[in-house]
């Protein structure tokens, strides 16, 4: 039995861990976090933006961004991003305990620059296959199913004589065809300017 009861909360020490004369839920740790924090994530292809660059996602790092937010004498924190609740542990005295903050955090869709520019009609390149139906359709089905591991699909369309897929990188189409030792007539086609930078449309052909 213990008679230890938490001037803050009025918890019993036996039903809680006690550090001094408070429960290791209302002990003063010297811990400043934010109540309030928010992370721009793209709708499209689910990349984070932390510090201003797009990052491919994962729950570790939206922990340690929140937690880099917080200040105070903790050894390691862990944001629990299912139920907003940040975990901190404190060492006091030789005793380890941990501390838990809410913290609200918001998650907010958007669309990073690469995918808006995708969602706004744009397009790097253009697989164009042409040939028997036959062979055609195992290609297209190939090309799609390589391409979509690597960029965007922006559009699939069966065409006379062929199929053409509209993909965001030319590069990736680049590096697919010299996998798969295929020939194609390259053309390039300056489509516009973004931020100084010239923006081209590359089209593949390839005859089967
Ligand atoms: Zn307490
Ligand atoms: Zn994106």
């Amino acid at each position: 039995m213990s008679d230890l009861i938490c001037p803050k909360c009025g918890k019993h020490g036996d039903e809680k861990e006690f550090i001094e004369a408070f429960c290791s839920d209302c002990y003063p740790v010297k811990l400043k976090c934010p109540t309030k924090l928010k992370l721009e994530q793209c709708k499209g292809c689910e990349k984070l933006k932390i510090g201003g660059e797009w990052t491919a996602y994962s729950d570790k790092k939206i922990s340690d961004f929140v937690i880099g937010k917080c200040r105070g004498d903790f050894k390691y924190g862990n944001f629990d991003l299912e139920n907003h609740i940040a975990e901190f542990t404190v060492v006091k005295d030789g005793k380890q305990t941990t501390v838990r903050r809410s913290i609200l955090f918001e998650m907010v869709t958007t669309l990073c620059k690469y995918c808006s520019r995708i969602s706004g009609g744009y397009f790097q390149g253009i697989v164009q296959l042409r040939g028997p139906e036959k062979k055609v359709e195992k290609y297209a089905n190939m090309f799609i199913k390589k391409l979509s591991n690597k960029t965007f699909i922006t559009k699939e369309e069966e065409k006379h004589g062929g199929f053409d897929l509209y993909v965001g990188s030319s590069k990736a189409v680049i590096v697919l065809l010299s996998e798969l030792k295929v020939k194609a007539t390259i053309t390039r086609k300056l489509v516009g300017l973004e931020e100084g930078k010239r923006l081209y449309r590359t089209s593949f052909l390839i005859r089967l």
